[in-house]
């Protein structure tokens, strides 16, 4: 069965292909389990190539058909095989992280996230974070000059010990990030998402390396993960993206047989998704921190939230399957 479903975002997300007010999807579900396909395009298929693969997956016979179904629509095959893997966890009678993993950890560490801001604002919005419990905050840079987001990060380092990274989306050029990279060593800065444009792989890896991480996120959306792995000491890993949670969990495996640092993060995608990423990444042994606080991204969602953020951490559902219960006969496409 394929449902199709709108959720409004809590905020305007702004996207490579422009800015969104809401997520589109589809829920499809087979042999009792659940999945979810969340296309965001520039990551992944349209919306509408998504729901032809689902449609082609539905008539197919068996998993292994309706898999090949979706061989070129990413977010189409994060639902099948999604599906596939909850109804065998469920069959088996245990969580899904438990499917995947043979001691998958209890709760998994997440990173809060703080947009462009002033120095005072940044400063304020990282404190409230560490006061809800966060070790790790992701600031937003690149929206203004080096020495800009220098002083906001130098600011907040003063204010607080926090485990810090920087986002800046593809927006420097070389000569911007080595003089960040040297400003952020002193600082402590973990790693530095993206710093250079996603398809300059040759100056990421020049970068890679040093006291200041080189994290590469966009870079997936344009070169083959075994390049992306050769100028990265982080990946960042979404499995909407990737075309299921069984293709980013091998992901992990190249990433951490090539040394670099798995991180998992979602497109905000809604709870069925968004909790499938959480059991991935309690599978992953010594997770870092991760990008999984998403949910208050959206203003409304398909179900209650089996695995809140508390603290910081998310406490992985135990229930059988990913933990998420969706009444499918409530959920539409009106936002
Ligand atoms: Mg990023």
């Amino acid at each position: 069965m394929i449902r199709a479903f709108a959720l409004p975002l809590a905020h305007p997300l702004e996207t490579a292909r422009g800015t969104i007010d809401e997520r589109r999807g589809f829920l499809f579900a087979r042999n009792g389990g659940i999945g979810e396909a969340t296309p965001l395009p520039g990551w992944t298929e349209s919306l509408g190539a998504c729901e032809q693969a689902l449609e082609a997956a539905e008539s197919a016979d068996g998993w292994n058909d309706a898999l090949a179904a979706c061989e070129d629509a990413p977010a189409a095959r994060h639902a099948v095989s999604l599906a596939k893997l909850d109804a065998e966890a469920r069959d088996a009678n245990v969580s899904f992280a438990h499917h995947l993993a043979e001691n998958p950890a209890e709760s998994v560490p997440v990173n809060a996230t703080v947009g462009d801001a002033s120095v005072e604002d940044t400063v304020d919005e990282v404190r409230a974070a560490v006061e809800r419990g966060f070790d790790t905050v992701k600031v937003k840079v690149g929206a203004r000059s080096v020495e800009a987001d220098v002083e906001r990060l130098r600011a907040v380092r003063d204010a607080t010990d926090v485990t810090l990274r920087a986002d800046a989306n593809g927006t420097w050029t070389r000569e911007q990030a080595r003089e960040a990279f040297d400003a952020f060593a002193d600082l402590g800065v973990e790693y530095v998402e993206q710093p250079l444009p996603a398809d300059d792989l040759a100056g990421h890896a020049d970068l890679r390396g040093g006291e200041v991480g080189v994290a590469l996120d966009e870079s997936l959306t344009e070169h083959a993960l075994g390049d992306v792995l050769d100028a990265a000491d982080y990946v960042v890993l979404k499995p909407m993206a990737l075309g299921g949670v069984d293709r980013a969990l091998d992901a992990v495996r190249d990433a951490r047989r090539a040394g670099v640092q798995p991180v998992v993060t979602t497109t905000v995608d809604a709870v069925v998704a968004r909790t499938a990423a959480v059991h991935l990444a309690a599978a992953i042994p010594d997770v870092p921190a991760c990008g999984l606080a998403t949910s208050d991204r959206l203003a409304d969602d398909l179900a209650d939230d089996p695995a809140p953020v508390e603290d910081g951490r998310i406490r992985v559902p135990e229930t059988p399957g990913h933990g998420v219960s969706v009444d499918l006969a409530e959920v539409n496409a009106d936002a």
